[in-house]
């Protein structure tokens, strides 16, 4: 096992990775940018480093920085967590120049499924279901005119190179198509640096369940079942839980032998997820592959009994899975509620400043993940999630039950936060039946 790691990440899954080292017993090196100087959770590391301004193409998307950090600290291995540059498949090249270990899959399958069309493509060579779409990226307007009258309207336009939600139009006619071509082309260069769109099927009423991957460097791979995270605002996740409502037992093997399968085809290691989206009839479609530690993996975590970060760095050392898949069952249900400082009265807009008043939930099933606390000062730089909270109970009644108490006793102030939208989500009787798709929070909010 490694003796000491950087960590080249900032709040909650900057402190939740330095609890895994604590844990085990490896020494973590935090990096801060000048907006983070003095937040808690960096001295809870053995060291934190300074890697400059605010401005986090200055600090913690700086290559060099964090490389020079993690040379004068002497780690064996760097963490990059979820966003910054946890899908960077070049910074994940220039450690293994520097023998550094990328706690994460290879390079090579970073670029490869880091690219939705060569995915798509995989996907399909692995014989996971794919929708109906293009295998190329769309060389004009006109093609991807003929394409959606082929595939037939709804469609979807994407980028190759997307990722956060960003860069996705969707038409239900030529012209919308045609209005919105080149526009996701600027957009996806500008937001990406990489111009190639793609178009598929938008499929409505869709969920999105996805499968939480573990594979080793000596060829073993288990998954660790699924999270339904059909909860969404703008594309981007708000509530998640595992297991997914919406799959029969029969329908959920089949998801995980289809993500192992992907997971082989693109010769991946260490911790990943493969998203699906689940039409109404029931069947499943290939999203795209996260090569990272999702926001959302703790309610995987908690059904399962399995600490994913601490096996993504026994993996990035070498060791090889202890984990059989016929030992690993989910227990209960889970539920997290990402905790964003927005104010959902208005339009979700970003609510930075002081927390003066900061009451934590408690009690039985419950678990916060959180890197803030009363008089901690929330930086407009960064994106606004603040925490994550999650419950584990016998069965998704009781996890309901649970995280509605757990919300009601959460006081943060005077910010805006998102409690109040999630306390309205879960008790909406649609999420209690267990019947939301991706358009739900923003059909009904
Ligand atoms: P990103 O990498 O930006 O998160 P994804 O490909 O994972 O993009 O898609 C994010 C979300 O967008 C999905 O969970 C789903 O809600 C929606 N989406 C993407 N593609 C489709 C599609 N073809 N049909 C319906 N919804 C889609």
């Amino acid at each position: 096992m490694f003796s000491k790691i950087l960590i080249a990440n900032r709040g909650e899954i900057a402190l939740r990775i330095i609890r895994a080292c604590r844990e085990l017993g490896i020494q973590s090196v935090a990096v801060f940018s000048e907006a983070d100087r003095g937040a808690h959770y960096l001295s809870l590391a053995d060291e934190a480093v300074c890697i400059g301004p605010a401005d986090a193409t200055e600090s913690y998307l700086n290559i060099p920085r964090i490389i020079s950090a993690a040379e004068i600290t002497n780690v064996e291995a760097i963490h990059p967590g979820y966003g910054f540059l946890a899908e960077n498949a070049q910074f994940a090249e220039i450690c293994r120049d520097c023998k550094i270990h990328f706690i994460g899959p290879d390079p090579e399958a970073m670029t490869l499924l880091g690219d939705k069309i060569q995915a798509r493509k995989l996907a399909i060579k692995a014989k996971v279901p794919v929708l109906p779409g293009s295998e190329a990226p769309l060389s004009s307007e006109d093609e991807a005119a003929q394409m959606a009258a082929e595939i037939e309207y709804p469609v979807i336009l994407k980028a190759a190179g997307g990722g956060g939600g960003r860069g996705m139009r969707i038409a239900h006619n030529e012209m919308s198509l045609r209005a919105a071509f080149h526009a996701a082309q600027n957009e996806a260069q500008q937001a990406f640096k990489n111009p190639d769109i793609y178009i598929e099927k938008y499929l409505e009423q869709a969920r999105h369940v996805e499968v939480q991957i573990l594979a080793d460097r000596v060829g073993n791979i288990v998954h660790l079942w699924e999270r339904d995270c059909s909860l969404q605002r703008r594309h981007q996740k708000v509530i998640e839980e595992s297991p997914s409502p919406s799959l029969s037992s029969d329908l959920r093997e089949q998801l995980c032998k289809a993500a192992i399968r992907l997971a082989k085809a693109a010769k991946y290691v260490n911790a990943g997820t493969v998203e699906f989206l689940l039409g109404p009839k029931k069947k499943f479609y290939f999203g795209e592959v996260n090569t990272r530690i999702q926001v959302e993996h703790p309610v995987t975590e908690m059904v399962t009994g399995i600490d994913l970060v601490k096996w993504q760095l026994r993996i990035a050392a070498g060791e090889p899975l202890k984990l059989r898949q016929k030992d690993i069952h989910t227990k209960g249900h889970a539920i997290e509620c990402r905790i964003n400082a927005e104010d959902p009265e208005s339009n979700f807009t970003p609510c930075p400043g002081r927390i003066d008043t900061f009451i934590a939930p408690g009690g039985p099933g419950v678990r916060l993940d959180t890197h803030v606390y009363r008089g901690y000062e929330i930086s407009p730089r960064y994106d606004s999630l603040i925490g994550k909270l999650i419950v584990h109970k016998k069965n998704r009644t009781e996890a309901i039950a649970c995280m509605k108490r757990a919300l009601h006793e959460f006081k943060i102030e005077p910010i805006k936060t998102t409690v109040s939208i999630c306390q309205e989500i879960i008790s909406h009787r649609q999420f209690v039946k267990g019947k939301v798709d991706t358009g739900f929070i923003e059909r009904t909010w």
